[in-house]
Parts: structure tokens; C-alpha cells; sequence
């Protein structure tokens, strides 16, 4: 098969927009681009700048999230869609979440340039508010931007201002009134593809550039369980009168870890993480048995089943070990996020073109999370490009190679032009 002869990506702009992006959103230690807010907003400004100067069409939903639309042949065509989101984690770093939409303003820039007409619209999105950390709810401005946001989550505080969504919206132009309406239509978008940063060392270690991802990682938490026993004193009280909420959690994590173990060996995707483990430090002491111990539980898995199983395991567990030491093990409130499988034939169309480029690959699993999973629960035919990215995510020192994010951008565009 013949390479497709395609016009280049911009590099030199893109170097251009993440330079300006790192001078707007430095905050002395790392990068901070706060959703709705002045951080986000500065990078919104400049995408949408650029595309006009490039002569893109520009549009917003009522959610704010940007859209830059290269027009193609047929403009009823339904339409091919890149992007990522524009925020920033406090004191992150420079490249996770824009080098998406930087990828796809230089494709477009490039086509635009050397007068590529592509047979339908391709459309680069800014999205709003991926990272949780300021409004805590998942994938905030890609639900909103298909009307799967209840309009109650305007009451919604960020965790810095403590100011609601609603009066950051109007702040950053919008208009709470409109909040919630659908913009994108499933049916009318031929395929999504994200480019974005390895969070993780995989890439790294393997010396491979570019990773295509299979899918993303659902998970379940349960951020306040809690054993209840008895305190008690720690030599007066034989063992079967004993209450003890340390050897019950204990147990319950040896359980959970041999659980894990045994799937993981019959080749099931699974995480399982005890994150937080906490005796009350008012109460506990040396020579006492703990009457109490919070729990924090969250597993993740690429797999609807195993996530499933693991929390019908997981009550099964809760009840035997709670019998067994006479401790009462309560998980709390149930919160979490479904897995998104990749297209099947996107994964092996960017397999198939990045073969005929020399670009080597690797297939595998996010797991953390992106707006991808909610295109692909959309049933929108939806794939993820990895760029190799040293000393992970969320820190001031993500350290992505601009030759490598070249090879992500000439993949993207061969995904977006067929
Ligand atoms: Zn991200």
C-alpha cells in the first residue's frame, strides 16, 4: 500500500502554541490552568485566536468547550473530531491535555496551508474541565457538551473559590441558563481521536514512541468504608471476645489481594488500591485494640465484568471477615466510572498506518481516564495516540520530545483524513 501523500503537520507552530501556553499558565512552580477560570481561559483564547488567523471556523457550546472546524468536500458528511481538554491540574505540567488540541490545530494548520480539502468537516475540540480536581465530577465539559449533565451540577463548588459552576461559567462568558444543552450528535461524528501524553513509564521503558490504546480503565470506589468494632484493652481481652477493627481491615485486604492475584493470573485487567487506611488518632493507642479504622477502596479495571465480580467479592469478603472477628464493616457511598473500550478498527487502521510510516507501536490499557471513554460510550467510533512522556503526569516535570509528539501529530492526521 502506497503512503498517502499528505501535507505536514505544523511543527512550528505547535512549538509556537505550547511555548505561549507555558508563559500564560506558569505559576512558579508548575503549570496551572484552572477549569473555568483564568488559567483555562487564556488557553481557550489562544486556540481560538489562532484558528482564526488560520482561517478555521469557530464555534462554542453552551459548556464553553472550543470547536475549530477545517470544512471539508461534503459538509453533511458526518464529521471527523480530534481534541483534548485545556486545563491543567494545579502546578502540572505543560503537556498533558494540550498536546491534543496543539496536535490538531497543526494538522489542520498544515492542511490548511498547502490547500488540503478533506473529503468531510475535521473538527479540533478545546474541552473544558477534564481535571476533577477543581469541580469534583468526571468528565465535566465532554458529558455536557452531549446534554449528559443535570443541571444541578452548576451548584457545584470548585475546590479553591468554593464559587459554584454557574458563577465560573458566567464569569468565563457563558450562560448558566443554557448549561446542559447537547451540542454533539453521535450519529454525526464519523470518529473521535485523542492524541495525548503517557501518564505512566510504559513507553518509556519499552523505547517506544507511540502507544495506541485499547481502552480506558473503569473503576468503582468506595471513599468511606469503615470498620466498627469494639476498644478494648490490648491484654485484658482473650481473642474471641475481641472486636478488633485493625485485624478485620487487615484481613479484608489480605482477602482482596489474593482475589486480585487469582484474576489477574486467569488474564483479567484489574488494580486494586487501599489508598487510605486510618485508626482515629483520638482514640487509638499502644495498648488498646482498635475499636475503628477508615478504609478507602478503588479498583479499576479495563473490563465491566471484573468490576462486577470484584465488588460482589468485595461484600462477600465484608461479610465473612465481619462475621468472623464480630466487626461491623460498612463501605459507604458507591462512586465510579464505566470502562470505555477503544474501536476495534481504529486500532488496527492507526496500527496499519503508523506500519506503513516506520512508526514503531505499542498496544495498551489507559488507566487513567480521558474524554475519549465518553465519546466511546456515545457510540462514537473513538481511538487514543500515546506520546512517550517521561516522569508522568500531574507534576511540573512531564517531559515530552517534540520529535516524538511529531510522530503522534502524522498519525493523527492520517486517522482524521480517511
Ligand atoms: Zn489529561
Amino acid at each position: 500500500m502506497n503512503t498517502p501523500v499528505m501535507p505536514r503537520p505544523d511543527l512550528d507552530l505547535a512549538a509556537r502554541l505550547f511555548d505561549t501556553l507555558y508563559r500564560n499558565s506558569f505559576d512558579g512552580v508548575g503549570i496551572t490552568r484552572d477549569t473555568y477560570g483564568s488559567g483555562e481561559q487564556r488557553a481557550h483564547d489562544l486556540i481560538a485566536a489562532t484558528a482564526r488567523e488560520l482561517d478555521l471556523e469557530t464555534a462554542q457550546d453552551a459548556a464553553l468547550n472550543l470547536y475549530v472546524t477545517l470544512p471539508g468536500r461534503d459538509r453533511d458528511a458526518p464529521r471527523a473530531m480530534t481534541g483534548s481538554h485545556l486545563d491543567s491540574v494545579p502546578a502540572g505540567g505543560n503537556f498533558d491535555g494540550a498536546a491534543g488540541v496543539i496536535a490538531g490545530i497543526s494538522v489542520l494548520a498544515g492542511w490548511r496551508r498547502a490547500g488540503y480539502v478533506p473529503s468531510r468537516d475535521v473538527v479540533v475540540m478545546g474541552v473544558r474541565a477534564e481535571e476533577s480536581t477543581w469541580f469534583p465530577y468526571s468528565y465535566l465539559g465532554s458529558k455536557a457538551a452531549f446534554g449528559k449533565v443535570a443541571r444541578s451540577i452548576l451548584e457545584l463548588k470548585r475546590s479553591d473559590t468554593q464559587r459554584s459552576l454557574g458563577e465560573h461559567l458566567t464569569e468565563c462568558g457563558g450562560s448558566p441558563e443554557q448549561f446542559g444543552r447537547a451540542y454533539l450528535e453521535p450519529g454525526r461524528i464519523a470518529r473521535f481521536i485523542e492524541l495525548h501524553i503517557e501518564q505512566g513509564p510504559v513507553l518509556v521503558e519499552a523505547g517506544i514512541a507511540i502507544g495506541i490504546v485499547t481502552g480506558i480503565r473503569g473503576s468503582f470506589r468506595y471513599r468511606d468504608a469503615r470498620a466498627v468494632g469494639a476498644y478494648a484493652h490490648s491484654g485484658a481481652v482473650p481473642r474471641r471476645n475481641r472486636r478488633d477493627a485493625v485485624r478485620a481491615a487487615a484481613l479484608l485486604i489480605t482477602a482482596l489481594d489474593e482475589d486480585w492475584r487469582r484474576l489477574e493470573e486467569g488474564g483479567r485487567d484489574l488494580a486494586i488500591t487501599i489508598g487510605k487506611l486510618s485508626t482515629n488518632p483520638a482514640q487509638h493507642a499502644f495498648s488498646k485494640v482498635a475499636g475503628e479504622i477508615d478504609i478507602c477502596i478503588d479498583v479499576r479495571s479495563l473490563e465491566a465484568r471484573t468490576l462486577g465480580e470484584v465488588d460482589a467479592l468485595l461484600a462477600q469478603r465484608v461479610r465473612e471477615i465481619g462475621a468472623a472477628t464480630n466487626v461491623s464493616i460498612v463501605l459507604g457511598e458507591r462512586s465510579g466510572s464505566d470502562p470505555a473500550l477503544m474501536d476495534a478498527t481504529i486500532q488496527s487502521e492507526m496500527g496499519a498506518a503508523a506500519k506503513r510510516r516506520g512508526i514503531a507501536t505499542r498496544m495498551m490499557a489507559s488507566g487513567a481516564g480521558h474524554d475519549s471513554a465518553v465519546f466511546a460510550q456515545m457510540g462514537v467510533p473513538t481511538g487514543m495516540i500515546f506520546v512517550r512522556n517521561d516522569f508522568g503526569s500531574h507534576n511540573p516535570d512531564e517531559r515530552m520530545e517534540m520529535a516524538d509528539f511529531e510522530l503522534g501529530a502524522v498519525l493523527l492526521a492520517d486517522m482524521l483524513s480517511k
